[in-house]
C-alpha cells in the first residue's frame, strides 16, 4: 500500500467522521456509521502496525462500508468504486467512465462536478423515483445524502500534482420516509382537532352571543353536541398519545405478563355491554378458556376493544353478530374477529390500517363516529409484539380480522 492509499483512508476517515457528526440524530445510520468507523480505524491501526497493506485489503475495506464511495479525478473519471457504489449502478462497469457515464443522473454528478470544479466540499439531498442510479421505474421515493470533496494534492512527480475526489452517497430514504410520515401526521392531526375545536366554539359562540342560554331546550340541545365534540377531542388525543408511544422506537417497551386470553376478552366484552345492548347486538366469545399467551395485557385489551367496538359501531343496526374464536397450531396462536355487518370494500381494505384513514361510505354528514386511528393501533401494537393482522370482507355477509402470533 502506498501513500496515497494512506492518505486517501485518513482522508476517508475524515469524510465519514464529518458525515457522523452531520447525521447523528440519525440513530440508525449512527450505528451503521460507528461500526464502519470502528472497522476503518482497526484497520488502519493494523496496516499502520505492520507496515503493510495491499490494495486488495484496502478494497475490501472500502467495501464493507454501506454507504457508497466513489474516488474520481480533477476530469470527473471514477478510479476507484467500492462494491456498494457499483450494485447502484447495476452492476455496470464504473471505473474508468465520467461521473456522468456511471452515475446517469445529473444531480449526484453535479455535486461530484461542484467538488472539483471550486475545490472545496459540496453537499446536496437528492429525491430519486427510483432505488438504483439511472433508472425511473420506482414509483415511491427515494433520498440520498451526496457528500463530495476534495482528498488531497498527491505529487506525481516534482513538477506535477493531482487532485483526487472522495464521494459518498448515503440512502437515507427510512429517515426520509419517517420525516414525510412524521409531517403528514401532524397535518392529518391538526385538522382532525381543529374539526371538533370549530364546531364546540360555534356553538359556544351562539350560546353566549345570540343569549340562547335563555331558553333551557335549545341551551340544552347545545351543550349535548358540544359534550358529543369535546369527547371526540379527547378521544382523539388519547389515541395520538397511543400511537406516538408505539412509535417512539426503541423508547418503548411493552410488558410481558402471561394471560388468559379469553378472560381479558369476556372483560371487553362486559365493557361494552352498554353498547350491545343498545343496539341489540350480540358478541359471542368461542375462544376457549386457557388460552395463555405472553404479551402486553394492556395493549391486547385495547386490541380487542377496538376491533369489537368497530364491528358495532359500523353496525348499528339491530341483529348484528359478533364472534371471537381462536384456534391453536403449533408454533401459532390465530386469533379471529368476525361480524356478519355492512363489510369493508375491496378498494379500501389497502388503506384502512392507515392512520387517520376512514370509509367515507360508512359515515353520514351528522355522525362523528371514529377517528380513523383504532386500526392503525391495533397493527402497530401488534407489530411491537410479533403479531399480525389481515383483513377479509364480504360487505353485508361477513368481515373478519385475523391475528397470528407466535406462541
Ligand atoms: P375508526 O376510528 O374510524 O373506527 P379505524 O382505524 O378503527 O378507525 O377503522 C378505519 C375504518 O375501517 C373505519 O372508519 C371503517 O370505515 C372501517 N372498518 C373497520 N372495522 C370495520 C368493520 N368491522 N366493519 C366495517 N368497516 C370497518
Amino acid at each position: 500500500m502506498n501513500e496515497l492509499g494512506y492518505s486517501i483512508i485518513a482522508a476517508l476517515f475524515l469524510l465519514l467522521l464529518w458525515l457522523y457528526v452531520k447525521n447523528k440524530q440519525l440513530q440508525k445510520n449512527n450505528l451503521q456509521l460507528e461500526q464502519q468507523l470502528g472497522t476503518l480505524k482497526a484497520n488502519a491501526e493494523q496496516a499502520e502496525h505492520a507496515n503493510h497493506f495491499s490494495t486488495k485489503q484496502f478494497l475490501l475495506l472500502l467495501n464493507t462500508f454501506q454507504d457508497a464511495l466513489l474516488i474520481s479525478d480533477k476530469n470527473n473519471i471514477i478510479q476507484l468504486a467500492n462494491s456498494k457504489a457499483v450494485s447502484l449502478c447495476s452492476d455496470r462497469e464504473i471505473k474508468g467512465k465520467t461521473v456522468h457515464e456511471a452515475l446517469l443522473n445529473d444531480t449526484i454528478a453535479n455535486v461530484i462536478h461542484a467538488s472539483s470544479h471550486t475545490n472545496e466540499a459540496q453537499e446536496e439531498k437528492c429525491i430519486l423515483y427510483s432505488s438504483s442510479f439511472g433508472n425511473h421505474h420506482s414509483e415511491s421515493e427515494t433520498s440520498w445524502h451526496v457528500y463530495s470533496a476534495p482528498l488531497m494534492e498527491q505529487k506525481e512527480s516534482s513538477s506535477e500534482k493531482e487532485t483526487l475526489y472522495a464521494t459518498i452517497i448515503r440512502d437515507t430514504t427510512i429517515e426520509h420516509r419517517a420525516n414525510v410520515a412524521r409531517k403528514d401526521f401532524v397535518a392529518n392531526a391538526s385538522h382532525e382537532l381543529r374539526t371538533p375545536l370549530t364546531i364546540i366554539n360555534g356553538y359556544l359562540e351562539n350560546l353566549i352571543e345570540d343569549n340562547l342560554i335563555e331558553s333551557p331546550q335549545i341551551a340544552k340541545k347545545f351543550l349535548g353536541i358540544i359534550q358529543k365534540h369535546s369527547e371526540r377531542l379527547n378521544r382523539l388525543v388519547d389515541e395520538m398519545l397511543t400511537i406516538s408511544k408505539l412509535e417512539s422506537g426503541e423508547n418503548f417497551q411493552m410488558e410481558t405478563n402471561t394471560f388468559d386470553l379469553s378472560v381479558l376478552a369476556q372483560e371487553v366484552v362486559e365493557q361494552l355491554n352498554p353498547m350491545i345492548e343498545a343496539q341489540q347486538a350480540s358478541v359471542d366469545n368461542h375462544i376457549p378458556t386457557n388460552t395463555i399467551l405472553r404479551g402486553d395485557a394492556f395493549y391486547w385489551q385495547q386490541i380487542l376493544f377496538n376491533l369489537i367496538e368497530n364491528a358495532l359501531k359500523q353496525n348499528p343496526n339491530p341483529g348484528t353478530k359478533v364472534e371471537l374464536a381462536s384456534k391453536q397450531s403449533e408454533g401459532s396462536l390465530l386469533v379471529q374477529i368476525s361480524d356478519n355487518g355492512i363489510g369493508i370494500p375491496d378498494a379500501d381494505i389497502p388503506y384502512i390500517f392507515d392512520r387517520f384513514y376512514r370509509v367515507q361510505k360508512h359515515h353520514s354528514q351528522n355522525e362523528i363516529k371514529g377517528t380513523g386511528l383504532g386500526l392503525s393501533i391495533v397493527k402497530r401494537a401488534l407489530a411491537a409484539q410479533g403479531a399480525t393482522i389481515s383483513v377479509q370482507s364480504e360487505p353485508g355477509i361477513q368481515t373478519t380480522f385475523s391475528i397470528t402470533i407466535a406462541i
